[in-house]
């Protein structure tokens, strides 16, 4: 199919231009503070995004100010936005803007494509948004809304890519793409579309059906279970902690955990406790896997830290509000 027509383009644009929620890097989009702005909000709600984007960018107000900062503090700043690996790009992405010259960002999406953490989505967003580039970007929204327009239950990316290329506002791609966008957060939403306060119903295949929901069919999710064990060792001093490694949790601090769902007598002779009590499970789902994890209590009279004065996980602060700790 071929792209929307201008007087659909200029119908969303003037519901844009009414409609669009007052964002802070909207009235002045500031490169830095709308990179920051997606890294955020992928995959969070803009309620919850919108409060981490200001912690964020009053910690590190400028790309200079990040490099500066060790990846800890970056980390401990982004706790509650999950994915901490996006946490550890942005950081290395600032460390590399800063040691070029000038130290600026790329307005060309294929050069920000180069930079760490930065996919196909966030280099066309940034360089539309950030430096008026005439670039499509097609995030979860525009998939549902193209889906919807032209009734397609499991549109190819490749389709969606090139409506929304043939789309695409060129005289203001950043507020276009930001207006689908919109669109599909807060009228062609998931579950329930308001068809009714559309600017693209009359051209909307999906809204003819009366099923609008049916599109795009939901894609399955293939997560692995994880039946586990989580001990948290008290001690007078605070809790045992320690860095984690690897590409999920990495540079954060948590308790240790075991995957094994026999592995809890090993993992307490593993870290020198003999009595433990079970005080509870944590269900949380994350990067593919949902965890499952009972919780042990111990105590010990040696080492340990406050929890508030590192970064931890999602996961770890609510085993450890389940073994009864409360953040400052
Ligand atoms: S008419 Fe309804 S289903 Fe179609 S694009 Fe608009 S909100 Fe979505």
């Amino acid at each position: 199919m071929s792209g929307l027509s201008e007087s659909v383009q200029g119908r969303i644009l003037e519901w844009y231009d009414v409609e669009a929620r007052d964002l802070p890097w909207r009235s002045d989009p500031d490169p830095w503070a709308v990179l920051v702005s997606e890294f955020v909000l992928q995959q969070t709600q803009m309620k919850v995004g919108l409060a981490h984007w200001y912690r964020m960018m009053e910690r590190f107000p400028t790309i200079e100010s990040m490099a500066a900062a060790p990846v800890e503090d970056v980390l401990e700043a982004w706790q509650g936005c999950g994915y901490y690996a996006r946490a550890r790009n942005l950081h290395a992405l600032s460390v590399e803007i800063v040691s070029r010259k000038p130290p600026s960002l790329p307005s060309n999406p294929r050069d920000l494509q180069n930079l760490p953490g930065i996919g196909p989505y966030t280099s066309a967003a940034v360089s539309s948004i950030a430096f008026g580039y005439p670039v499509a970007a097609v995030d979860g929204n525009i998939r549902r809304i193209h889906a919807r327009i032209s009734a397609e239950e499991r549109p190819k990316d490749r389709d969606t890519q090139t409506w929304a290329d043939e789309s695409l506002y060129r005289n203001r791609p950043g507020d276009w793409n930001q207006a689908l966008m919109e669109l599909g957060a807060t009228v062609c939403t998931p579950r329930r579309p308001l068809c009714g306060r559309c600017p693209a119903e009359d051209v909307c295949l999906a809204v003819k059906t009366d099923e609008p929901t049916k599109f795009p069919a939901s894609r399955k999710r293939n997560s692995k279970r994880i039946e586990g064990h989580a001990l948290v060792i008290r001690t007078p001093f605070g809790i045992h902690l320690t860095k984690r490694k690897g590409s999920r949790l990495g540079g954060l601090w948590g308790v240790p955990i075991t995957e094994d769902p026999k592995g809890i007598d090993v993992l307490c002779d593993n870290h020198h406790v003999e009595k433990h009590r079970s005080v509870g499970r944590v269900r949380h789902a994350f990067s593919h896997r949902d965890w499952n994890l009972e919780v042990w209590v111990a105590e010990r009279n040696d080492g340990g830290l406050d929890p508030a004065s590192v970064p931890i996980s999602k996961l770890d602060e609510r085993i450890l509000e389940t073994a009864g700790w409360i953040r400052a």
